[in-house]
């Protein structure tokens, strides 16, 4: 089962895919619109790279 929660903040996202190409699981996509969506969440392992780095503060990882 999943240990991670991944919640992302669309209304915030800038589409500048730096999650998309960050994170070593694949858990991000894109939607139709060009903005991030979580597209394998039971992927995650937590690392965090993907919240640190998104320059407008959408994502968070919360352990289960
Ligand atoms: S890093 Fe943040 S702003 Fe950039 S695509 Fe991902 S969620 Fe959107
Ligand atoms: S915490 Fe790591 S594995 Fe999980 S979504 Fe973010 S970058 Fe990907």
């Amino acid at each position: 089962m999943a240990k991670y929660q991944v919640l992302l903040n669309k209304a915030l996202c800038k589409s500048c895919e730096i999650c998309v190409e960050l994170c070593p699981k694949k858990v991000f996509g894109r939607d139709k619109t060009g903005k991030a969506e979580v597209v394998n969440a039971d992927n995650c392992i937590g690392c965090l790279i993907c919240e640190e780095h998104c320059p407008d503060f959408c994502i968070e990882v919360r352990e289960k």
